[in-house]
C-alpha cells in the first residue's frame, strides 16, 4: 500500500496472495532497486538473467495452467506486476511479454506439439519469448499489418517488418501475427530460423531497462506446424492483449506507489521556510489527492482481476482499467517530481524513470485514445474508430 493503507485494502486479499506479493517484493528490493538506476542510464538490463531468476520463482506466465506454469489467481498475477513496476516498468514488461502475450499465445492458440516445445523453457526463463504485432507503419490499427505470410507447398513463407518489439533482440521465439489469404493467423517463429534478424532499438527515453527491437523476415519458411492452429483472425492476438493490459492495470500502481513513497519520505524530511514540506498544507493536498487517485485504481485494479478470476473479465473492462489507471500513475508521478523539486529530475531518485517509463506504457498495449474508442463504441454502440 501507499505509506498509509487509507482503505483496509489488505483485508480484501487472501493470504496466498500476500504472500506471493511478498515474495515478489523481496526479489524486487534485493534483484532490480539496487542496480535499476544504472540500467537506465546505461540502457542495459541483464534480462536473460532476471529471466531465469523471476521463472525460478514462478512468476514467469505464472496465471497460466500445466507446462510449468504456477496456475496462480490472476488477482495473484497483478499484485506480481504491481511489486515488478514498483522496481521499473521496464522490469514488469519483461514478465508481461513473456507471460501474457507470448506464452499466453503459445498456451491459448497452440498445437500441444508446440506448447510441449516452447511453454516448459519459457516458464523457467531458458528461453525467451516475444511478440511481434506492430509494424513500422500500423501501431493502432493492426488490421492493416503488411507483413504476409503465403502457402508454398505444406510450407509458410513470412516476409514483413515488426517493430518496436520488447525482448526481440534477445528473443529465442518469436509469435510473430502476418496477414494470409484467410486473414490474420499468427505463427511461433524460432528467432534462428534463416531470414529471421532483430536489431536493438537505440536511443530511447523510457523503458531503458527493456530490451525493444525490429524483426525482419525475409522470405522467412517456416513448416506447417509452425502456425498456432486456434489463432484465427485478429481477434486472436487481440485476446492476448486482454491479458496482458490486466497486468498492466495493477503495474502502473507499482510505478506510482514508488514515486507516492518517495515524495512522502521527502516532503517529511526536506525542511523549506523552517518546516518539512510535509508541514504544507498545499502539499497536503497533492499528498491526499494522489493517493486517493492511487486507492481508487487499486479497487478498480482488484474488481477487474476478481471478474478475471470468475472468468467474467471483458476487454471493455480492462480499457477502464488501463485507460484510467496508467493515466493516474503518469499525472501522480508527475506531481510527485514537483515535490522533490530539482531532485525530481536527478537519477538518484526513482520519480523521473517511472514517469519516462510510463509514457510508453500509456502507449504500447492501446493508447489512452484507443481505449477510450473501446468504451466510447460500448457505450454509445457506434464506432470511432475509423
Ligand atoms: C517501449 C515499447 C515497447 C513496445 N512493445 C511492443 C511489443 O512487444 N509488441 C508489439 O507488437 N508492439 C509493441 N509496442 C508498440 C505499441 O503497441 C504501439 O506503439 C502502439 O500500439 C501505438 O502504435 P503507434 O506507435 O504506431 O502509434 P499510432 O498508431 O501511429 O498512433 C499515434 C497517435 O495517434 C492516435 N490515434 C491512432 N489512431 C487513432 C484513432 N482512430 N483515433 C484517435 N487517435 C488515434 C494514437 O492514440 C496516438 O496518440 C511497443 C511500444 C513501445 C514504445
Amino acid at each position: 500500500m501507499v505509506g498509509v493503507d487509507l482503505l483496509d485494502l489488505d483485508s480484501s486479499l487472501t493470504e496466498e496472495e500476500r504472500q506471493i506479493r511478498a515474495v515478489v517484493r523481496r526479489v524486487v528490493d534485493e534483484r532490480v532497486r539496487p542496480h535499476v538506476a544504472g540500467w537506465y542510464e546505461a540502457g542495459e538490463v541483464p534480462a536473460r538473467e532476471l529471466a531465469r531468476e523471476f521463472g525460478a520463482l514462478g512468476l514467469l506466465g505464472m496465471h497460466l495452467t500445466g507446462y510449468g506454469c504456477a496456475g496462480s489467481t490472476a488477482v495473484a498475477y497483478g499484485l506480481a506486476c504491481l511489486e515488478l513496476e514498483a522496481g521499473d516498468s521496464g522490469v514488469r514488461s519483461l514478465v508481461s511479454v513473456q507471460g501474457s502475450l507470448a506464452m499466453y499465445a503459445i498456451w491459448r492458440y497452440g498445437s500441444e506439439e508446440q506448447k510441449q516445445r516452447w511453454l516448459p523453457a519459457m516458464a523457467t526463463g531458458e528461453a525467451i519469448g516475444c511478440f511481434g504485432l506492430t509494424e513500422p507503419d500500423h501501431g493502432s490499427d493492426p488490421g492493416s499489418m503488411t507483413t504476409r505470410a503465403r502457402r508454398d507447398g505444406d510450407d509458410w513463407i513470412l516476409h514483413g517488418t515488426k517493430m518496436w518489439i520488447t525482448n526481440a533482440p534477445i528473443a529465442d521465439v518469436a509469435v510473430i501475427w502476418a496477414r494470409t489469404d484467410e486473414g490474420v493467423r499468427g505463427f511461433a517463429v524460432p528467432m534462428d530460423t534463416p531470414g529471421v534478424t532483430a536489431r536493438e532499438i537505440g536511443r530511447k527515453m523510457s523503458l531503458r531497462a527493456s530490451v525493444t527491437g525490429e524483426i525482419a523476415l525475409d522470405d522467412v519458411r517456416l513448416p506447417a506446424d509452425a502456425r498456432l492452429p486456434e489463432a484465427i483472425g485478429l481477434k486472436a492476438p487481440l485476446g492476448c492483449l486482454t491479458e496482458a493490459r490486466h497486468g498492466i492495470v495493477w503495474g502502473a500502481l507499482g510505478a506510482a506507489r514508488d514515486c507516492l513513497e518517495t515524495a512522502l519520505t521527502y516532503a517529511t524530511t526536506r525542511t523549506q521556510f523552517g518546516r518539512p514540506l510535509a508541514g504544507f498544507q498545499l502539499t497536503q493536498a497533492k499528498l491526499a489527492d494522489m493517493a486517493v487517485e492511487w486507492h481508487k485504481g487499486y479497487l478498480l485494479a482488484l474488481h477487474l482481476g476478481r471478474l478475471a478470476d470468475a472468468g467474467r473479465l471483458r476487454p471493455e473492462q480492462v480499457s477502464v482499467g488501463k485507460l484510467n489507471n496508467v493515466r493516474e500513475a503518469l499525472a501522480i508521478a508527475r506531481e510527485c517530481r514537483t515535490i522533490l523539486g530539482a531532485n525530481g529530475v536527478s537519477g538518484d531518485y526513482p520519480v523521473m524513470r517511472h514517469a519516462n517509463n510510463l509514457e510508453s506504457v500509456l502507449t504500447y498495449e492501446g493508447t489512452s485514445e484507443i481505449h477510450q474508442l473501446v468504451i466510447g463504441q460500448r457505450l454509445t454502440g457506434v464506432s470511432a474508430f475509423t
